[in-house]
């Protein structure tokens, strides 16, 4: 039989629990194939102990596996930036995984904090470039800890990594039916960068004649978002900003916890989580939402061919949340973490 060879990082906090029930209905509902879990013990905690991040070996390794899980990384006893640069941001570059994908989609039975808004008005993709912008790492300090000191981190914005990144969006649109692309930028202020911006995606449309496209700042899309998050179909926008309202995307979707993310290389190796992070306020009581892990790993399967199953999850997980009667405790309810996996297993279709 078929069988996918998954690196696991389960991490810290709520990292091992949420990737714990996303493994069980992965499981549980792969039919036609198996999936060998190859669990790696990166995270913060590990790294305090030995000084370790992550090693040349485990990435060489992972090179030959057909996708990474990840669950979540970080412990506020470290300093900022460490694990953020030393693993996730590590694995983004080394995979070479540009593009940075959101579902922003509110289920059915899911509370949403914006009045008015119903499931059949939130449903949008947000296509983050992954790859380029301020995170590249390029940058440095002069007179560090004095009072002379000054700081410099610089964006790039290149013609291929634009090219990419939309034709991606573009793609992306087309295979699901989307009929409008947004390119998100501050090309009013910053014209050297998303002024590059700008002319690729206007090239890059001119490919896609029956797709709509429009420019947004991103000052004005976190008002959209809230006060209009209908009109969003597919929303491609740069590093940073994808960041940013990508959470503000969450919190309309519900909470963190039902919002999954991946970090795709369309011809490499590819990484799937659910956005939230460690959650220390959360940690070790149980109660941490798995659904954005579950459905992370439906974007796993559906990356790496397996739509069918994929679906399947999709479906149990819908069922679940309409039908209310398992309610995490994210949305006030008393289902622990296990319960809610539980749930979503035993309604998968057989
Ligand atoms: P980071 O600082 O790396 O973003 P974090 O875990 O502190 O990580 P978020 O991921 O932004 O922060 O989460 C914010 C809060 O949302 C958490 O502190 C927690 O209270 C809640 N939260 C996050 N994920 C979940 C989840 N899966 N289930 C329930 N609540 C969650």
């Amino acid at each position: 039989m078929k069988t996918y060879k998954i690196a696991v990082i389960a991490g810290d906090g709520i990292g091992p629990d949420v990737i714990n029930e996303g493994k069980k209905v992965l499981e549980a509902a792969a039919s036609g194939f198996k999936l060998e879990w190859i669990d790696y013990p990166f995270s913060g905690a590990h790294y305090l102990k030995t000084g370790e991040l992550i090693t040349e070996q485990a990435l060489e390794e992972m090179r030959k596996m057909n996708a990474i899980y990840l669950g979540a990384v970080g412990t506020p006893k470290l300093k900022p930036g460490v694990i953020e640069k030393g693993l996730l941001l590590k694995l983004r570059f080394f995979f070479d995984q540009y593009v940075n994908l959101r579902p922003v989609k509110l289920y059915e039975g899911v509370p949403c904090p914006l009045a008015g808004k119903t499931a059949k008005d939130i449903d949008f993709y947000v296509v983050r470039e992954n790859t380029e912008d301020f995170y590249v790492g390029i940058g440095g300090n002069f007179h560090e800890g004095t009072k002379e000191e000054i700081a410099i981190q610089t964006g790039i914005v290149s013609y291929v990594g634009c090219e990419r990144i939309m034709k991606y969006a573009f793609e992306l649109a087309k295979s699901k039916g989307k009929k409008r692309v947004t390119a998100v930028d501050k090309a009013n202020v910053l014209t050297n960068v998303y002024g590059l911006w700008r002319r690729v995606f206007n090239e890059v449309a001119s490919n896609y004649k029956g797709i709509e496209t429009e420019f947004a700042l991103v000052d004005a899309v976190t008002q959209w978002f809230v006060r209009m998050p209908e009109h969003y179909q597919v929303v491609v926008t740069p590093n940073m900003f994808g960041d940013i309202i990508t959470d503000l995307a969450a919190v309309i979707q519900g909470g963190m916890g039902v919002a999954p993310g991946a970090n795709i290389n369309p011809n490499g190796v590819s990484m799937f989580e659910p956005i939230h992070g460690s959650a220390p306020d959360i940690a070790g009581k149980g109660t941490a939402n798995p659904i954005a892990a579950i459905l992370a790993g439906k974007m796993m399967l559906e990356t790496i061919g397996e739509q069918k199953t994929a679906d399947k999850i999709e479906k149990a997980v819908e069922t679940i949340l309409k039908e209310g009667k398992i309610v995490p405790a994210e949305f006030k309810g008393k289902a622990t973490t296990s319960e809610v996996g539980d749930a979503v297993k035993n309604k998968l279709e057989k």
